[in-house]
Protein backbone atom coordinates (compact mmCIF):
# COMPACT_ATOMS: atom_id res chain seq x y z
CA UNK A 1 0.00 0.00 0.00
CA UNK A 2 1.25 3.53 -0.76
CA UNK A 3 0.23 5.95 1.68
CA UNK A 4 0.32 10.03 1.99
CA UNK A 5 -1.69 11.79 4.25
CA UNK A 6 -4.71 12.63 1.58
CA UNK A 7 -5.09 9.14 0.91
CA UNK A 8 -4.05 5.13 0.64
CA UNK A 9 -3.56 3.23 -3.16
CA UNK A 10 -2.96 -0.42 -3.85
CA UNK A 11 0.43 -0.55 -5.38
CA UNK A 12 0.48 -0.78 -9.43
CA UNK A 13 4.01 -2.02 -10.21
CA UNK A 14 5.18 -1.87 -14.05
CA UNK A 15 6.16 -5.77 -14.56
CA UNK A 16 10.18 -6.03 -14.61
CA UNK A 17 9.25 -9.32 -16.89
CA UNK A 18 10.43 -7.98 -20.41
CA UNK A 19 13.74 -6.76 -19.45
CA UNK A 20 16.45 -8.72 -19.33
CA UNK A 21 19.74 -7.60 -17.75
CA UNK A 22 23.34 -9.59 -18.05
CA UNK A 23 25.29 -10.84 -15.38
CA UNK A 24 27.97 -8.92 -17.11
CA UNK A 25 28.46 -6.13 -19.34
CA UNK A 26 31.74 -5.66 -21.56
CA UNK A 27 32.49 -2.46 -23.47
CA UNK A 28 30.85 -2.29 -27.05
CA UNK A 29 33.65 -1.37 -29.32
CA UNK A 30 33.93 -2.11 -33.17
CA UNK A 31 30.55 -3.52 -32.98
CA UNK A 32 31.55 -6.13 -30.60
CA UNK A 33 31.43 -6.63 -26.84
CA UNK A 34 35.21 -6.93 -25.94
CA UNK A 35 36.28 -7.76 -22.20
CA UNK A 36 38.17 -4.57 -21.36
CA UNK A 37 41.91 -4.52 -21.37
CA UNK A 38 41.95 -2.74 -17.34
CA UNK A 39 40.37 -6.66 -16.34
CA UNK A 40 38.21 -4.15 -14.26
CA UNK A 41 34.67 -4.22 -13.77
CA UNK A 42 32.27 -1.72 -11.32
CA UNK A 43 29.00 -2.68 -9.87
CA UNK A 44 25.48 -0.61 -10.65
CA UNK A 45 22.94 -1.49 -8.39
CA UNK A 46 19.23 -0.40 -8.46
CA UNK A 47 19.10 2.68 -6.22
CA UNK A 48 15.42 2.25 -5.29
CA UNK A 49 16.24 -0.92 -3.21
CA UNK A 50 19.73 -0.95 -3.30
CA UNK A 51 19.79 -4.67 -4.73
CA UNK A 52 22.70 -5.66 -7.31
CA UNK A 53 21.89 -5.17 -11.10
CA UNK A 54 25.38 -6.10 -12.97
CA UNK A 55 29.10 -5.90 -13.39
CA UNK A 56 29.92 -3.61 -16.09
CA UNK A 57 33.12 -3.18 -17.86
CA UNK A 58 35.70 0.17 -16.62
CA UNK A 59 37.73 1.06 -19.39
CA UNK A 60 41.02 2.99 -19.17
CA UNK A 61 43.18 4.68 -21.26
CA UNK A 62 43.93 1.43 -23.55
CA UNK A 63 40.14 0.76 -24.23
CA UNK A 64 39.53 4.09 -24.79
CA UNK A 65 42.16 4.15 -27.44
CA UNK A 66 40.92 1.41 -29.26
CA UNK A 67 37.86 2.53 -29.08
CA UNK A 68 38.68 5.75 -30.97
CA UNK A 69 40.76 3.67 -33.28
CA UNK A 70 37.55 1.36 -34.31
CA UNK A 71 35.54 4.71 -34.97
CA UNK A 72 38.00 6.50 -36.83
CA UNK A 73 38.55 3.40 -38.88
CA UNK A 74 34.55 3.44 -39.34
CA UNK A 75 34.16 7.05 -40.24
CA UNK A 76 37.10 7.24 -42.94
CA UNK A 77 36.22 3.60 -44.76
CA UNK A 78 32.32 3.77 -44.10
CA UNK A 79 30.28 5.80 -42.81
CA UNK A 80 31.73 9.57 -44.70
CA UNK A 81 31.39 7.27 -47.64
CA UNK A 82 28.05 7.03 -47.08
CA UNK A 83 25.14 9.17 -48.90
CA UNK A 84 22.59 11.42 -46.22
CA UNK A 85 20.47 9.09 -47.35
CA UNK A 86 22.05 5.75 -46.35
CA UNK A 87 22.99 7.06 -43.18
CA UNK A 88 19.06 8.30 -42.68
CA UNK A 89 17.65 4.93 -43.30
CA UNK A 90 19.89 3.74 -40.33
CA UNK A 91 18.56 6.05 -37.88
CA UNK A 92 14.87 5.56 -39.08
CA UNK A 93 15.75 1.70 -38.31
CA UNK A 94 17.46 2.91 -34.56
CA UNK A 95 14.59 5.07 -34.24
CA UNK A 96 12.12 2.13 -35.33
CA UNK A 97 13.82 -0.23 -32.90
CA UNK A 98 13.57 2.21 -29.78
CA UNK A 99 10.08 2.30 -30.35
CA UNK A 100 9.49 -1.22 -30.49
CA UNK A 101 11.52 -1.82 -27.23
CA UNK A 102 9.99 0.97 -25.63
CA UNK A 103 8.70 -0.54 -22.68
CA UNK A 104 12.17 -2.56 -21.59
CA UNK A 105 14.05 0.64 -22.49
CA UNK A 106 11.41 2.70 -19.67
CA UNK A 107 11.04 -0.04 -17.22
CA UNK A 108 15.69 -0.20 -17.49
CA UNK A 109 15.87 3.04 -16.98
CA UNK A 110 13.42 2.79 -13.80
CA UNK A 111 15.69 0.22 -12.50
CA UNK A 112 19.18 1.61 -13.30
CA UNK A 113 18.59 5.42 -12.35
CA UNK A 114 15.85 5.05 -9.81
CA UNK A 115 13.54 7.84 -11.61
CA UNK A 116 9.47 6.93 -11.53
CA UNK A 117 8.32 4.87 -14.56
CA UNK A 118 5.62 6.94 -15.85
CA UNK A 119 8.09 9.64 -16.87
CA UNK A 120 10.55 6.76 -17.83
CA UNK A 121 7.82 5.64 -20.23
CA UNK A 122 5.98 9.26 -21.04
CA UNK A 123 8.93 11.63 -21.02
CA UNK A 124 12.22 9.94 -21.32
CA UNK A 125 11.80 7.28 -23.83
CA UNK A 126 9.23 8.88 -26.30
CA UNK A 127 11.36 12.01 -26.72
CA UNK A 128 15.07 9.63 -27.10
CA UNK A 129 13.08 8.09 -29.91
CA UNK A 130 11.81 11.37 -31.03
CA UNK A 131 15.29 13.07 -31.17
CA UNK A 132 16.39 9.72 -33.67
CA UNK A 133 13.34 10.02 -35.82
CA UNK A 134 13.81 14.27 -35.87
CA UNK A 135 17.45 13.50 -36.89
CA UNK A 136 16.74 10.87 -39.31
CA UNK A 137 14.97 13.18 -41.55
CA UNK A 138 17.87 15.92 -41.71
CA UNK A 139 20.80 13.43 -42.69
CA UNK A 140 20.05 13.85 -46.19
CA UNK A 141 19.05 17.52 -46.50
CA UNK A 142 22.07 19.45 -44.30
CA UNK A 143 22.78 21.02 -47.64
CA UNK A 144 19.28 22.42 -47.36
CA UNK A 145 19.77 23.20 -44.01
CA UNK A 146 22.75 25.03 -44.69
CA UNK A 147 22.54 26.75 -47.85
CA UNK A 148 25.68 27.96 -49.63
CA UNK A 149 28.25 26.70 -46.72
CA UNK A 150 29.06 23.30 -47.96
CA UNK A 151 28.86 21.06 -44.64
CA UNK A 152 30.98 18.44 -43.84
CA UNK A 153 31.30 16.07 -41.05
CA UNK A 154 33.83 16.52 -38.09
CA UNK A 155 35.07 13.51 -38.07
CA UNK A 156 35.20 11.58 -34.40
CA UNK A 157 33.55 12.53 -31.65
CA UNK A 158 33.75 11.93 -27.92
CA UNK A 159 30.78 11.91 -25.61
CA UNK A 160 30.00 11.98 -21.98
CA UNK A 161 26.35 12.12 -20.68
CA UNK A 162 24.87 12.45 -17.04
CA UNK A 163 22.77 9.97 -14.83
CA UNK A 164 19.91 12.38 -14.66
CA UNK A 165 18.21 11.45 -18.62
CA UNK A 166 20.94 8.75 -19.66
CA UNK A 167 18.94 7.52 -22.73
CA UNK A 168 17.26 10.86 -23.79
CA UNK A 169 21.16 12.35 -23.55
CA UNK A 170 22.36 10.01 -25.22
CA UNK A 171 20.02 10.49 -28.02
CA UNK A 172 20.74 14.34 -27.87
CA UNK A 173 24.51 13.57 -29.18
CA UNK A 174 24.35 10.19 -30.49
CA UNK A 175 21.08 11.30 -33.15
CA UNK A 176 22.73 14.56 -34.27
CA UNK A 177 26.39 13.20 -34.62
CA UNK A 178 25.25 10.40 -37.05
CA UNK A 179 22.70 12.39 -38.80
CA UNK A 180 26.04 14.89 -39.94
CA UNK A 181 28.69 11.75 -40.71
CA UNK A 182 30.29 11.37 -38.11
CA UNK A 183 31.27 8.60 -35.81
CA UNK A 184 30.99 8.60 -32.44
CA UNK A 185 32.53 6.91 -28.86
CA UNK A 186 30.37 7.49 -26.14
CA UNK A 187 30.71 7.49 -21.96
CA UNK A 188 27.86 7.10 -20.07
CA UNK A 189 27.41 8.04 -16.59
CA UNK A 190 28.85 5.13 -14.08
CA UNK A 191 25.25 4.45 -12.31
CA UNK A 192 22.98 4.61 -15.32
CA UNK A 193 24.85 2.86 -17.68
CA UNK A 194 22.29 0.08 -18.84
CA UNK A 195 20.33 1.69 -21.44
CA UNK A 196 23.67 2.90 -22.94
CA UNK A 197 24.35 -0.80 -23.30
CA UNK A 198 20.65 -1.99 -24.54
CA UNK A 199 21.33 1.13 -27.10
CA UNK A 200 24.73 -1.00 -28.46
CA UNK A 201 22.41 -3.60 -28.67
CA UNK A 202 19.85 -2.04 -30.98
CA UNK A 203 22.89 -0.46 -32.77
CA UNK A 204 23.67 -4.26 -33.70
CA UNK A 205 20.07 -5.14 -34.31
CA UNK A 206 19.94 -2.37 -37.01
CA UNK A 207 22.85 -3.54 -38.89
CA UNK A 208 24.80 -0.53 -37.87
CA UNK A 209 28.40 -0.86 -39.32
CA UNK A 210 30.89 -1.66 -36.44
CA UNK A 211 32.39 1.12 -34.91
CA UNK A 212 30.08 3.91 -35.78
CA UNK A 213 29.32 4.03 -32.29
CA UNK A 214 31.15 2.74 -29.66
CA UNK A 215 30.15 2.90 -25.89
CA UNK A 216 32.70 3.02 -23.33
CA UNK A 217 31.65 2.50 -19.69
CA UNK A 218 33.74 3.55 -16.02
CA UNK A 219 33.92 6.45 -13.95
CA UNK A 220 35.30 9.86 -14.07
CA UNK A 221 39.04 8.50 -15.37
CA UNK A 222 37.07 7.15 -18.22
CA UNK A 223 36.01 10.40 -19.39
CA UNK A 224 38.98 11.87 -18.73
CA UNK A 225 40.99 9.78 -20.74
CA UNK A 226 38.06 9.92 -23.47
CA UNK A 227 38.63 14.10 -23.75
CA UNK A 228 42.49 13.74 -23.44
CA UNK A 229 42.52 11.34 -26.36
CA UNK A 230 44.63 13.14 -29.06
CA UNK A 231 42.73 11.70 -32.63
CA UNK A 232 39.33 12.76 -31.11
CA UNK A 233 37.73 16.01 -33.37
CA UNK A 234 35.09 17.15 -30.74
CA UNK A 235 33.74 16.85 -27.44
CA UNK A 236 30.43 16.92 -26.11
CA UNK A 237 29.71 16.93 -22.38
CA UNK A 238 26.71 17.11 -20.37
CA UNK A 239 27.20 16.75 -16.76
CA UNK A 240 28.76 19.42 -13.41
CA UNK A 241 29.96 22.85 -13.92
CA UNK A 242 32.94 21.78 -11.74
CA UNK A 243 33.82 18.59 -14.63
CA UNK A 244 32.99 20.84 -17.39
CA UNK A 245 35.54 23.57 -16.00
CA UNK A 246 38.26 20.82 -16.05
CA UNK A 247 37.00 19.47 -19.64
CA UNK A 248 37.09 22.93 -21.06
CA UNK A 249 41.13 23.35 -19.89
CA UNK A 250 41.71 19.87 -20.96
CA UNK A 251 40.77 20.82 -24.50
CA UNK A 252 42.91 24.51 -24.70
CA UNK A 253 45.22 24.06 -27.26
CA UNK A 254 43.81 21.17 -29.42
CA UNK A 255 41.35 21.73 -32.27
CA UNK A 256 39.03 19.53 -30.71
CA UNK A 257 35.19 21.46 -31.40
CA UNK A 258 33.51 21.29 -27.77
CA UNK A 259 30.13 21.70 -26.64
CA UNK A 260 29.18 21.82 -22.64
CA UNK A 261 25.85 21.25 -21.15
CA UNK A 262 26.30 21.99 -17.79
CA UNK A 263 24.43 22.65 -14.45
CA UNK A 264 21.54 25.21 -13.34
CA UNK A 265 19.66 27.00 -10.64
CA UNK A 266 17.06 28.12 -12.63
CA UNK A 267 13.99 30.86 -11.59
CA UNK A 268 10.42 30.58 -11.57
CA UNK A 269 8.48 33.28 -11.84
CA UNK A 270 4.84 33.98 -10.53
CA UNK A 271 3.40 37.30 -11.26
CA UNK A 272 -0.08 38.08 -9.26
CA UNK A 273 -2.29 37.75 -12.79
CA UNK A 274 -1.06 34.24 -13.09
CA UNK A 275 -3.52 31.53 -12.98
CA UNK A 276 -2.78 30.34 -9.39
CA UNK A 277 -3.61 26.75 -9.82
CA UNK A 278 -1.96 26.03 -12.71
CA UNK A 279 1.11 27.80 -11.57
CA UNK A 280 1.31 25.65 -8.44
CA UNK A 281 1.03 22.19 -10.50
CA UNK A 282 3.34 24.20 -13.30
CA UNK A 283 5.89 24.73 -10.12
CA UNK A 284 5.33 21.07 -8.74
CA UNK A 285 6.30 19.91 -12.33
CA UNK A 286 9.22 22.06 -12.27
CA UNK A 287 10.86 21.31 -9.38
CA UNK A 288 10.12 17.92 -8.30
CA UNK A 289 9.93 16.38 -11.35
CA UNK A 290 12.61 13.45 -11.53
CA UNK A 291 13.42 13.64 -8.08
CA UNK A 292 14.73 17.15 -8.72
CA UNK A 293 17.35 15.60 -11.09
CA UNK A 294 17.20 17.93 -13.73
CA UNK A 295 19.46 20.23 -14.69
CA UNK A 296 16.83 23.31 -15.71
CA UNK A 297 14.55 22.42 -12.66
CA UNK A 298 12.73 25.23 -11.15
CA UNK A 299 14.68 25.28 -8.08
CA UNK A 300 14.05 29.06 -7.15
CA UNK A 301 11.02 30.10 -6.88
CA UNK A 302 10.00 33.94 -6.86
CA UNK A 303 6.37 34.77 -5.83
CA UNK A 304 5.22 38.38 -5.90
CA UNK A 305 4.23 39.12 -2.59
CA UNK A 306 0.54 40.21 -2.75
CA UNK A 307 0.10 36.26 -3.51
CA UNK A 308 2.78 34.45 -1.64
CA UNK A 309 0.80 33.46 0.76
CA UNK A 310 -1.75 31.69 -0.82
CA UNK A 311 0.34 29.95 -3.12
CA UNK A 312 2.76 28.99 -0.67
CA UNK A 313 -0.20 27.48 1.25
CA UNK A 314 -1.49 25.88 -1.77
CA UNK A 315 1.81 24.25 -2.54
CA UNK A 316 2.31 22.92 1.06
CA UNK A 317 -1.97 21.26 0.68
CA UNK A 318 -0.38 19.88 -3.13
CA UNK A 319 2.88 18.23 -1.44
CA UNK A 320 0.63 16.26 1.19
CA UNK A 321 -0.81 14.60 -2.15
CA UNK A 322 2.32 13.67 -3.54
CA UNK A 323 3.35 9.78 -3.55
CA UNK A 324 7.01 8.70 -2.94
CA UNK A 325 8.37 5.73 -3.31
CA UNK A 326 8.77 2.85 -5.31
CA UNK A 327 9.84 4.38 -8.56
CA UNK A 328 8.02 1.10 -10.46
CA UNK A 329 5.06 1.84 -8.60
CA UNK A 330 2.69 3.55 -11.62
CA UNK A 331 1.36 5.61 -8.83
CA UNK A 332 4.87 6.93 -7.73
CA UNK A 333 5.79 11.09 -8.08
CA UNK A 334 9.01 10.99 -6.67
CA UNK A 335 10.96 8.20 -7.28
CA UNK A 336 14.74 7.28 -5.44
CA UNK A 337 17.66 9.43 -5.71
CA UNK A 338 19.82 8.37 -8.16
CA UNK A 339 22.91 7.21 -5.86
CA UNK A 340 23.86 7.38 -1.93
CA UNK A 341 26.70 9.89 -2.71
CA UNK A 342 23.85 12.31 -4.50
CA UNK A 343 21.62 11.59 -1.36
CA UNK A 344 24.14 12.62 1.09
CA UNK A 345 24.97 15.78 -1.27
CA UNK A 346 20.91 17.00 -0.76
CA UNK A 347 21.01 16.12 3.01
CA UNK A 348 24.34 17.95 3.18
CA UNK A 349 22.17 21.00 1.55
CA UNK A 350 18.95 20.55 3.76
CA UNK A 351 21.39 20.90 6.81
CA UNK A 352 22.93 23.99 5.55
CA UNK A 353 19.47 25.67 4.34
CA UNK A 354 18.57 24.88 8.79
CA UNK A 355 21.83 26.47 9.53
CA UNK A 356 21.44 29.61 6.79
CA UNK A 357 18.17 29.86 9.10
CA UNK A 358 15.55 29.41 6.44
CA UNK A 359 11.92 27.59 7.56
CA UNK A 360 11.77 24.07 6.01
CA UNK A 361 8.28 22.45 5.05
CA UNK A 362 8.68 18.66 4.46
CA UNK A 363 5.35 16.45 3.95
CA UNK A 364 4.36 14.24 6.62
CA UNK A 365 4.82 11.09 4.05
CA UNK A 366 6.71 8.26 5.37
CA UNK A 367 9.63 7.28 3.10
CA UNK A 368 10.84 3.35 2.01
CA UNK A 369 12.91 1.74 4.64
CA UNK A 370 15.61 0.49 1.70
CA UNK A 371 16.94 2.19 -0.92
CA UNK A 372 18.41 6.21 -1.33
CA UNK A 373 14.89 8.66 -0.76
CA UNK A 374 14.38 12.04 -0.19
CA UNK A 375 10.80 13.88 0.93
CA UNK A 376 10.16 17.15 -1.26
CA UNK A 377 11.22 19.89 0.71
CA UNK A 378 10.82 23.53 0.97
CA UNK A 379 12.62 26.35 2.08
CA UNK A 380 11.45 30.10 2.82
CA UNK A 381 12.70 32.64 4.49
CA UNK A 382 15.94 32.81 2.51
CA UNK A 383 18.24 35.47 1.27
CA UNK A 384 19.92 35.97 -1.88
CA UNK A 385 22.89 35.34 -1.38
CA UNK A 386 22.50 31.87 0.84
CA UNK A 387 23.93 29.00 -0.64
CA UNK A 388 21.01 27.04 -1.14
CA UNK A 389 19.95 30.02 -3.26
CA UNK A 390 23.04 30.33 -5.18
CA UNK A 391 24.63 26.59 -5.59
CA UNK A 392 22.50 23.68 -7.60
CA UNK A 393 21.45 21.11 -5.25
CA UNK A 394 20.53 18.68 -8.23
CA UNK A 395 17.49 17.11 -5.77
CA UNK A 396 13.75 17.67 -4.81
CA UNK A 397 14.88 21.45 -2.74
CA UNK A 398 12.39 24.52 -3.66
CA UNK A 399 13.84 27.96 -2.49
CA UNK A 400 10.86 30.11 -1.95
CA UNK A 401 11.54 34.32 -2.45
CA UNK A 402 9.30 37.16 -2.88
CA UNK A 403 9.48 40.24 -4.58
CA UNK A 404 7.42 43.32 -5.24
CA UNK A 405 8.61 44.97 -8.97
CA UNK A 406 9.28 43.09 -11.94
CA UNK A 407 12.55 44.80 -11.85
CA UNK A 408 13.05 43.62 -8.49
CA UNK A 409 12.58 39.77 -9.95
CA UNK A 410 14.55 39.83 -12.64
CA UNK A 411 18.06 41.16 -10.76
CA UNK A 412 17.22 38.62 -8.53
CA UNK A 413 16.82 35.58 -11.08
CA UNK A 414 19.81 36.74 -12.56
CA UNK A 415 21.94 36.84 -9.59
CA UNK A 416 23.55 33.48 -9.37
CA UNK A 417 26.16 32.37 -11.86
CA UNK A 418 24.15 30.00 -13.53
CA UNK A 419 21.74 30.97 -17.11
CA UNK A 420 20.20 27.12 -18.20
CA UNK A 421 16.43 28.26 -17.88
CA UNK A 422 13.63 30.51 -16.63
CA UNK A 423 9.73 29.84 -16.17
CA UNK A 424 7.31 32.92 -16.02
CA UNK A 425 3.43 32.54 -14.94
CA UNK A 426 1.05 35.21 -15.80
CA UNK A 427 -2.25 35.82 -17.87
CA UNK A 428 -0.22 38.69 -19.70
CA UNK A 429 1.38 37.77 -23.07
CA UNK A 430 3.10 41.34 -23.31
CA UNK A 431 4.69 40.82 -19.28
CA UNK A 432 6.04 37.03 -20.70
CA UNK A 433 8.02 38.89 -23.49
CA UNK A 434 8.86 41.75 -21.51
CA UNK A 435 10.37 39.18 -18.55
CA UNK A 436 11.72 36.66 -20.79
CA UNK A 437 13.75 39.23 -22.86
CA UNK A 438 16.00 40.28 -19.69
CA UNK A 439 15.98 36.81 -18.18
CA UNK A 440 19.72 35.86 -18.78
CA UNK A 441 18.59 31.88 -19.12
CA UNK A 442 19.21 29.90 -22.50
CA UNK A 443 15.17 28.75 -22.19
CA UNK A 444 12.75 30.63 -21.11
CA UNK A 445 8.78 28.70 -20.73
CA UNK A 446 5.76 30.43 -20.27
CA UNK A 447 2.67 29.02 -18.21
CA UNK A 448 4.15 25.74 -18.28
CA UNK A 449 7.73 24.29 -17.54
CA UNK A 450 10.21 21.22 -18.78
CA UNK A 451 8.62 20.98 -22.31
CA UNK A 452 10.95 19.88 -24.66
CA UNK A 453 10.80 19.01 -28.68
CA UNK A 454 13.51 17.63 -30.51
CA UNK A 455 13.15 21.06 -33.00
CA UNK A 456 14.35 23.54 -30.38
CA UNK A 457 17.47 24.22 -29.51
CA UNK A 458 19.07 23.52 -25.28
CA UNK A 459 21.21 24.69 -24.09
CA UNK A 460 22.96 27.69 -21.51
CA UNK A 461 24.28 30.96 -20.35
CA UNK A 462 27.30 31.99 -18.33
CA UNK A 463 28.47 28.88 -16.12
CA UNK A 464 25.53 26.37 -17.71
CA UNK A 465 27.58 25.94 -20.53
CA UNK A 466 27.84 26.53 -24.22
CA UNK A 467 26.46 25.08 -27.74
CA UNK A 468 22.97 23.95 -28.30
CA UNK A 469 21.73 20.41 -28.81
CA UNK A 470 18.14 20.21 -30.36
CA UNK A 471 17.25 21.79 -33.84
CA UNK A 472 19.33 23.24 -36.70
CA UNK A 473 22.03 24.12 -34.10
CA UNK A 474 22.01 20.82 -32.73
CA UNK A 475 22.85 19.86 -36.55
CA UNK A 476 25.71 22.74 -36.16
CA UNK A 477 27.41 21.75 -33.22
CA UNK A 478 28.68 18.43 -35.37
CA UNK A 479 29.66 20.34 -38.55
CA UNK A 480 32.20 22.21 -40.22
CA UNK A 481 32.05 25.10 -42.98
CA UNK A 482 34.71 25.32 -44.66
CA UNK A 483 32.73 28.19 -47.04
P1 LIG B 1 29.26 14.84 -13.45
O1 LIG B 1 29.90 16.05 -14.04
O2 LIG B 1 29.74 14.35 -12.15
O3 LIG B 1 29.39 13.61 -14.46
C1 LIG B 1 28.93 13.68 -15.79
C2 LIG B 1 29.71 12.67 -16.60
O4 LIG B 1 31.07 13.07 -16.65
C3 LIG B 1 29.70 11.25 -16.06
O5 LIG B 1 29.65 10.36 -17.14
C4 LIG B 1 31.04 11.16 -15.34
O6 LIG B 1 31.55 9.87 -15.24
C5 LIG B 1 31.91 12.00 -16.25
N1 LIG B 1 33.10 12.58 -15.62
C6 LIG B 1 33.33 12.80 -14.30
N2 LIG B 1 34.55 13.37 -14.13
C7 LIG B 1 35.09 13.52 -15.37
C8 LIG B 1 36.30 14.07 -15.86
N3 LIG B 1 37.22 14.58 -15.05
N4 LIG B 1 36.52 14.08 -17.20
C9 LIG B 1 35.59 13.60 -18.05
N5 LIG B 1 34.43 13.04 -17.64
C10 LIG B 1 34.16 13.02 -16.32
O7 LIG B 1 27.71 15.18 -13.45
P2 LIG B 1 26.53 14.22 -12.95
O8 LIG B 1 26.55 14.29 -11.46
O9 LIG B 1 26.57 12.91 -13.62
O10 LIG B 1 25.27 14.97 -13.55
C11 LIG B 1 24.66 16.00 -12.93
C12 LIG B 1 25.06 17.33 -13.54
O11 LIG B 1 24.75 17.34 -14.93
C13 LIG B 1 24.29 18.47 -12.95
O12 LIG B 1 25.16 19.54 -12.68
C14 LIG B 1 23.30 18.84 -14.06
O13 LIG B 1 22.86 20.17 -14.01
C15 LIG B 1 24.09 18.55 -15.27
N6 LIG B 1 23.24 18.36 -16.45
C16 LIG B 1 23.17 19.35 -17.40
C17 LIG B 1 22.34 19.21 -18.51
C18 LIG B 1 22.25 20.29 -19.56
O14 LIG B 1 21.70 20.02 -20.62
N7 LIG B 1 22.77 21.48 -19.31
C19 LIG B 1 21.58 18.05 -18.67
C20 LIG B 1 21.66 17.06 -17.69
C21 LIG B 1 22.50 17.23 -16.58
Amino acid sequence: MMSNTTWNLDPSLESTALVQIKPQYELFIDGKWQAPLSKTYFDSINPADETHLAKIAWANQADVDLAVRAARTAYTNVWSQLSGAERGKYLFRIARLMQEKARELAVLETLDGGKPIREARDVDVPLACNHFFYYAGWADKLLEAFPGQNPAALGVAGQITPWNFPLLMLAWKIAPALACGNTVVLKPAETTSLTALKFAEICQEAGLPPGVVNIVTGYGDTGAALVAHPDLDKIAFTGSTAVGKQIQKACIGTTKKLTLELGGKSANIILEDAPIDQAVEGVINAIFFNQGHVCCAGSRLFVQESIATQVLDKLKFRLQSIYVGNPLDKNTDIGAINSKKQLETIERYIQLGLEEGAEIYQPTCELPSAGYYCKPTLFTDVAQSARIVQEEIFGPVLTIQTFRTIEEVVQKANNTPYGLAAGIWTDKGARIFGVSQQLQAGVVWANTYNKFDPASPFGGYKESGFGREGGLHGLRAYLKFPN
